[in-house]
């Protein structure tokens, strides 16, 4: 079998579900378990509709409602016609009397919880999986609706809840294997799961790639297809460079790397569970039904070019931490660190000096309790609105002047790099700049390492040559900086892996 997932933008509209069902039909002798988005924008509405309510404004978060029951509604009546729409609309409307409470309790309590935030995000998905199915039937395939949160088993960390393997396995199978076995084509929704006591979670945004991937190991799939609006994973996003080439064929960890640093097309943790299987996966472009996209796969063809592809992920922190005057240095980096594992931080980047350490963090996730406990033991400031340039590619370690390359190309884009990372994970070069300097950054590398005509990146990275493996920041102290320890994605990968 194989598990086929369906993005935002692949489910938009009816013409686009449309496109989805040929899809899937194309595919209907393999078996193919099918995973959908909210449609897209969806879920920034009922994010939008919930701060709304609770900020005790029910009057406007009503009304948004109302034009989203009508957009399912609509969209509904355009695949399935008047009769047959009618025939599901008790279910729809179920669902929006439900969020209609749910708003109401908002605006009376003024407080939108995590676990508040689960329940109501898991609609967008609830509502999209009923229409695709509905669409399915009618258009000759035989779906059947599975509801995810009888599947997917997590934790109860909401919002971005861990998947609990051998008890997704178990339900997965139970409820999915017989209807493969009737010849059945199963329509659930991702993102959402449910803790063990049966409360909805929600895998983090972006997370219906994780879904299809947990429902994939979870039922042994002998492929897993993320479908969405591009051609595959490219060199860089193309929003930001029209010129990204797709990339025909990438490692896991290579792969993992990109969407970790900010490569929007998978979820972070999407290959986790493929990995562990060795299940290839697809990026594959809905719009294309011959698309042939990007195959991610244990081990992939070396590139002709130095560098797979470049990210940027924006939203990030710098935080500053200088040891106060007449404090002994002994002990600084350890009480550092343990404030860190207080306040479970993760962290991106650090760069450490005897008296200082500066790291990144995604600002929605630095908790001001840790730059409180710092303050304690330190000076320290905080930098916003900076972005992590990741450049990604298995064959740069050991190979001289690439990193010489890559900040000659910054330099000459006229960019301040704030923080350098390279050496902790063997298969990437991070640094950190301003936020806004990242559209320009991103097309002057592109421009080098993957340049339109000639490819000439490898050869002019072999002019210069620099040493690997060091972390150093510019605002840090410069005292002492023999500190390597960019983070990775690697730690990250090890520790989801543990809960995978
Ligand atoms: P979906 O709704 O299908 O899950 P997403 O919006 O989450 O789609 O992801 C697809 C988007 O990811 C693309 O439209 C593209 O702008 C962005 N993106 C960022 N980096 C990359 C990259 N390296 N390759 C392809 N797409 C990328
Ligand atoms: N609908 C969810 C989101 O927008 C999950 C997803 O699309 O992957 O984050
Ligand atoms: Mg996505």
């Amino acid at each position: 079998m194989i598990v086929m997932k369906f993005g935002g933008t692949s489910v938009e509209s009816a013409e686009a579900i449309e496109r989805v069902s040929k899809i899937v039909g194309s595919r209907s002798k393999e078996s193919p378990v099918v995973v959908v988005s909210a449609m897209a924008k969806v879920t920034d509405q009922l994010v939008a509709m919930g701060n709304t309510a609770a900020s005790g404004d029910c009057g406007e978060a009503l009304a948004s409602l109302t034009a989203l029951r009508d957009r399912h509604r609509d969209t509904a009546k355009a695949l399935l016609g008047e009769k047959r729409a009618a025939a599901i609309s008790p279910r729809l409307n179920a669902h929006i009397a439900e969020l209609e409470n749910f708003l109401r309790g908002l605006a009376a309590v003024r407080e939108l919880t995590p676990r508040g935030s689960d329940y109501l995000l898991s609609f967008g998905e609830l509502l999209s999986s009923i229409i695709v199915a509905d669409a399915f039937i009618v258009r000759g395939l035989n779906a059947a609706w599975v509801d995810s949160r009888e599947c997917l088993v997590t934790d109860a960390t909401h919002t971005r809840a861990l998947p609990q393997m051998s008890a997704t396995r178990e339900k997965s199978k139970k409820k999915i294997g017989p209807l493969l076995a009737k010849k059945r084509v199963p329509v659930m929704g991702g993102f959402i799961a449910a803790s063990v006591d049966g409360v909805p979670t929600t895998l983090g945004r972006g997370g219906s790639d994780y879904s299809a991937a947990i429902v994939g190991a979870a039922l042994d799939a002998d492929r897993i297809e993320i479908w969405t609006d591009v051609e595959g994973m490219m060199t860089t996003d193309p929003r930001l460079c029209p010129g990204a080439r797709t990339i025909k064929q990438i490692s896991f960890n290579e792969a993992a790397e990109l969407a970790y640093f900010g490569a929007k097309v998978l979820h972070p943790a999407t290959l986790l569970p493929a990995i562990h299987q060795d299940i290839p996966v697809y990026v594959l472009n809905s719009r294309n039904i011959k698309s042939t996209g990007t195959e991610i796969t244990a081990q992939a063809p070396r590139s002709r070019d130095v560098f797979r592809a470049i990210t940027a992920k924006k939203g990030i922190s710098i935080v500053n931490v200088v040891a106060s005057r007449g404090i002994m240095v002994h002990g600084f980096l350890r009480s550092v660190f343990e404030a860190m594992d207080r306040h479970e931080a993760s962290v991106d980047i650090v760069a450490i000096s005897e008296v200082s350490m500066s790291f990144t963090m995604e600002t929605k996730r630095l908790p001001d309790a840790l730059l409180k406990d710092l303050e304690e033991i330190a000076d320290v400031t905080c930098e916003n609105e900076q972005a992590i340039i990741c450049l990604v590619g298995e064959d740069i370690h050991g190979k001289p002047g690439i990193a010489a390359s890559v900040f000659n190309t910054v330099a000459n884009a006229a960019v301040n790099i704030r923080m350098i990372s390279q050496g902790a994970s063997e298969i990437n070069i991070s640094f950190v700049v301003q936020e806004s300097d990242v559209p320009r950054v991103v097309r002057h590398l592109h421009d080098y390492f993957f340049p339109a005509k000639a490819r000439v990146g490898a050869s002019s990275a072999k002019r210069k040559t620099v040493r690997a493996g060091n972390s150093t920041n510019g605002s840090a102290s410069k005292r002492s900086q023999r500190g390597t320890n960019g983070r990775s994605a690697g730690s990250a990968k090890r520790a989801a892996a543990a809960a995978v």
